[in-house]
């Protein structure tokens, strides 16, 4: 190329920062547009004042199936601010002291994954070898008709798949809740199925989970940033794109910002969730099948509680709760490597799924978790909280329901230079960084190939 194509991309998440630094990569010239003071979207963190300690909106979970990510964070240089454990090694807890580990065995996969359920010892014998015999019918029925499993509920492939409750609320609930982010009874079983082939199928490694060890602002915001910066393009925060305006040739002419400025490109791609993009098309756009049909797109909620209690009451870095609101609990003195001034224990609690108790007060919700805690974990009995903080995320992700298949779109629009990224894209994937990551090379690789370009520069 002689002169550099000029790339515009609305968004700065996950979505946004990968298709930048892909197309930068690429020797393209790029604009990223952030409408907040700050980079992140929907997985950022920021510094708690009185604690010093950094918060996520939410605790994120990778796994090590998250290819695409771990190669984002490569290519910009912070994958060694992860923590990538080697295997699957996961304590679930339930009342009364019981408690069992989901831990791979030694051994190549997908062997590794049988091996760790027939010694889940929360389960029976039966139980185990069912939940096995499950998956493996999961598997054989996703290879030949995926179709039926996306028009399925968890709960009814549950159903057909012979799964008791134990096996339900020990194995499967829990991991379709962390993943899908939504009720059993809602969430598409097609969903649950490509989880289950990517991270208990393949690689022994694939199922191990991995989680940053700084804020995750800190992963990959400004590292992406100066990616871009270093190959002539440039981030820019406080950018609201309001209009995504037309010539008459049906192509997008120009982005109307809300200060009234333009912003104009050989290309655009936009990155946001699914109803800012509705808010940003123009009236003749947001009539196209293509657009109208994204209105039915659903969300779902995920409430993070971070407690910082007087005292450290577990070792562990996370674990399982079966049978409470809390699913799961972060030990964020384990997991982060920048600790602010040591107020004991700094613990995350997370509610995925979270529809009934998303609109309950704070205070309640705080209850909800200690409650749970010292259910699970009697180390917690006299623990006295020190500082608390709710965050409820109340479209934390799209709704993974039946309808989600044929409503998330491809990354190429009807409009020949406009590209849409974002977890919500027809990837494959429920809405996850991996997702955001895939459409954000996607759309990069779209655009690429529009231009010709096909290598990194
Ligand atoms: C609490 C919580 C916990 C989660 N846990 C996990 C987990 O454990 N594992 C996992 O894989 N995923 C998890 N997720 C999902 C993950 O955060 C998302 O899938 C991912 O961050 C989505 O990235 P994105 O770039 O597609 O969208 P976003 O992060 O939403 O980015 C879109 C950006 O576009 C900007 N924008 C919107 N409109 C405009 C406009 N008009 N002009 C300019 N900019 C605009 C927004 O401000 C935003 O920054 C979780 C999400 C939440 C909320």
């Amino acid at each position: 190329m002689s002169e550099k194509r000029e790339v515009v991309i609305v968004g700065g998440g996950f979505a946004g920062l990968s298709a930048g630094v892909a197309l930068a990569d690429r020797g393209f010239r790029v604009t990223v547009l952030e409408r907040k003071p700050a980079l992140g979207g929907r997985a950022y963190s920021f510094q708690d004042t009185d604690t010093g300690d950094f918060i996520d909106n939410g605790q994120h979970v990778l796994m090590g199936c998250y290819t695409q990510t771990i190669d984002f964070l490569g290519r910009i240089g912070s994958r060694d601010k992860l923590w990538v454990h080697p295997n699957l090694e996961i304590q679930m807890l339930e009342r009364g002291g019981r408690s069992g580990f989901l831990r791979t065995a030694a051994i190549p996969g997908p062997f590794h994954m049988s091996a760790a359920l027939l010694r889940y010892r929360l389960l029976t014998p039966r139980e185990r070898w069912r939940v096995v015999a499950g998956a493996m019918r999961m598997m054989r029925m996703r290879g030949r008709d995926p179709r039926m499993l996306e028009v399925t509920t968890v709960a009814n492939l549950m159903e057909r798949l012979g799964q008791g409750e134990r096996e339900r609320q020990c194995f499967w609930y829990p991991i379709a809740l962390a993943t899908l982010n939504d009720d059993p009874g809602i969430a598409s079983a097609g969903l649950l199925a490509e989880v289950i082939k990517r991270a208990f199928f393949g690689r022994r490694r694939d199922s191990a989970f991995v989680y940053s060890r700084v804020g995750l602002s800190d992963l990959y915001c400004s590292a992406a940033v100066e990616f871009i910066e270093k190959r002539g393009g440039s981030v820019r925060c406080h950018q609201m794109v309001q209009t995504l305006e037309l010539d008459t040739g049906a192509a997008v002419a120009r982005l109307r910002m809300r200060d009234r400025s333009a912003v104009e490109a050989d290309a655009y791609i936009v990155a946001v969730p699914a109803p800012h993009l509705l808010r940003m098309l123009p009236e003749a756009l947001s009539r196209e099948t293509y657009f109208a049909r994204l209105a039915g797109l659903g969300v779902s909620p995920i409430i993070c509680i971070h407690v910082w209690l007087d005292r450290e009451v577990t070792d562990a870095a996370f674990a399982g709760f079966i049978g409470t609101a809390t699913q799961w609990l972060f030990n964020k003195r384990r997991i982060f490597v920048q600790h602010g001034a040591h107020h004991g224990g700094y613990l995350s609690f997370v509610i995925s799924g979270a529809r009934a108790l998303v609109d309950l007060p704070n205070d309640e919700l705080l209850a909800i978790a200690m409650k749970d805690l010292r259910a699970m974990m009697p180390t917690a009995a006299n623990a006295k909280i020190v500082k608390a903080l709710v965050i409820k995320e109340k479209q934390a992700t799209m709704a993974p329901d039946l309808e989600s298949h044929r409503l998330r779109p491809p990354t190429a629009t009807p409009i020949h230079n406009l590209f849409l990224a974002g977890d919500w894209i027809q990837t494959g994937l429920p809405a996850t960084i991996e997702s955001a990551v895939l459409s954000g090379y996607a759309a990069a690789s779209a655009v690429a190939a529009r231009a010709g370009v096909s290598r990194a520069a």
